[in-house]
């Protein structure tokens, strides 16, 4: 049985460790955290939506989509407690940076239901938001950001989609259903090298000192993939690069239950909106230009506690699209970490060092997409590892749901830059 070490224990590295066991390898998984999805994973805001700038991208998230709609048929044998897709619906706001016509054009290609709603429509349809269009996002130190909006703006919606209700129980759904199908998982275990001989992948080295051997190697290591790239001595070869970026998301209940329908994506502003299964409302930010983005070094130096000025930035634009919303003293909510790639598309690819795979540059948009990318991963890797040169003849994936056809090309590390991106989190 041929051998595969997939590094990081996150919703998609469970992922990939359980559609590479289905498919008969003997699968390693390690991670340096105690237990699943303590990194990105557990940060996520966990939305589920289709608004992507390519087909390929929109194709994922809408066979993913049907994956967690039929999550313990997914995850095979039975277990105790499932996550949840709440199906609320999204609604992507008008904004220059999201054509909607391309949107449009995206969903007929892939077959995503949708309505373009003018703002009458949004006003009837979404309680109580102010459908003023306020573009550009600004700081509200700014003067202009306090004025009226002189247009209005419409959106599209989907009456699919929505979040994930427990985004660690579903990266431990994922944890399960590998360990259900023979996975050996390995915490509090640091990658420290990759073993390499010319250019052949020989396994890892573990704390400084176990080797584990295995002429298959896969990167989701997250906000640390640039790190483990450097151990494993690739990227010389990539149009793209990958860079970590702190990220707040916060949370109010004032009132609760204030957007009980479909989530907001909100561009126009800088903001995305969402509810929780407790009634809180979740609100994140859209790295809208004013704001300067924060890149980091050090991963493990990060101040995971949110702070009070982008809560107040984030908070008070979405106060300002839903005028019930009222901003409490105290800041609350959590920060985490992108592994932003430099057009916002992941990249799920081999690399120039035979047997080692990246599942990286995730850019905060991914979360929704880990039951389908297990499965892009898996038939890649048996692909290449059968001869198939992958560089020339892109992979492509037929999707068991929704009938698309992925081409993995589209998620090269040696890709044209993706031009169409939004350059934020919508990918
Ligand atoms: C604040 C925030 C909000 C988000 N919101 C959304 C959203 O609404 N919708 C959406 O689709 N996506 C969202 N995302 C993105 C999504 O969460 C990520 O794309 C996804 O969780 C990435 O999963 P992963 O398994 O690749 O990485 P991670 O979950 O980061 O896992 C990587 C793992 O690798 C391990 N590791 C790293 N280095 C080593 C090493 N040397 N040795 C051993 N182990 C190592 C880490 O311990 C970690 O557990 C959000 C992300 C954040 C941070």
């Amino acid at each position: 049985m041929s051998k595969a070490i997939v590094i990081g224990a996150g919703v998609i590295g469970c992922s990939i460790a359980y559609e590479m066991a289905r498919q008969g390898y003997d699968v390693i998984a390690v991670d340096k955290a105690q237990s699943p999805g303590q990194g990105s994973s557990n940060a996520s805001s966990a939305v589920v939506r289709f608004n992507y700038s390519t087909f390929d991208s929109v194709a994922l998230a809408w066979e993913s989509f049907h994956c967690w709609k039929n999550w313990p048929e997914h995850l095979g044998n039975k277990q105790e407690r499932y996550s949840q897709m709440i199906d609320v619906g999204v609604v992507m706001l008008d904004a220059p940076v999201i054509s909607g016509e391309k949107t449009s054009q995206l969903f007929e290609a892939v077959g995503v239901p949708y309505e373009v709603w003018s703002s009458d429509e949004l006003s009837k349809n979404v309680n109580g938001i102010d459908v003023g269009k306020y573009w550009p996002p600004k700081l509200l130190a700014d003067g202009a950001f306090w004025e009226d909006a002189k247009h209005s703006l419409g959106a599209i919606f989907t009456p699919n989609g929505g979040y994930i209700d427990d985004p660690l129980l579903a990266t431990q759904n994922l944890a399960q259903a590998a360990l259900n199908t023979g996975v050996t998982f390995r915490f509090k275990t640091t990658v420290t090298a990759i073993l390499r001989e010319g250019n052949k992948t020989l396994g890892i080295e573990i704390n400084n000192s176990e080797k584990i051997f295995s002429d298959i190697v896969i990167n989701v290591g997250g906000p640390w993939s640039n790190q483990i790239n450097a151990l494993a001595g690739v990227g010389q070869d990539f149009t793209i690069s990958v860079r970590p970026m702190r990220q707040e998301v916060h949370q109010i209940n004032t009132p609760m239950n204030l957007l009980p329908g479909p989530i907001i994506g909100d561009l126009d502003l800088g903001t995305y909106m969402r509810s929780t299964p407790a009634g809180s409302t979740l609100i994140g930010g859209t790295e809208p230009e004013c704001d300067g983005l924060e890149w980091v070094d050090d991963v493990d130096a990060v101040n995971l506690n949110r702070t009070k000025e982008k809560f107040e930035a984030q908070v008070t634009r979405a106060a300002r699209r839903l005028p019930a919303l009222k901003i409490p003293n105290a800041p609350s909510g959590i920060a985490g970490i992108y592994d932003v790639a430099s057009d916002w598309t992941p990249i799920y690819d081999r690399t120039d060092l035979d047997g080692f795979y990246v599942a990286i540059g995730t850019s905060g948009n991914q979360f929704k997409n880990a039951p389908m990318v297990g499965k892009l991963m898996g038939q890649l890797i048996s692909k290449v590892s059968g001869g198939r040169n992958h560089d020339v003849e892109p992979v492509r994936v037929r999707c068991g749901h929704t009938g698309n056809e992925i081409n993995m090309g589209a998620f090269s590390r040696k890709r044209l830059f993706n031009s169409e991106n939004t350059g934020t989190v919508m990918g």
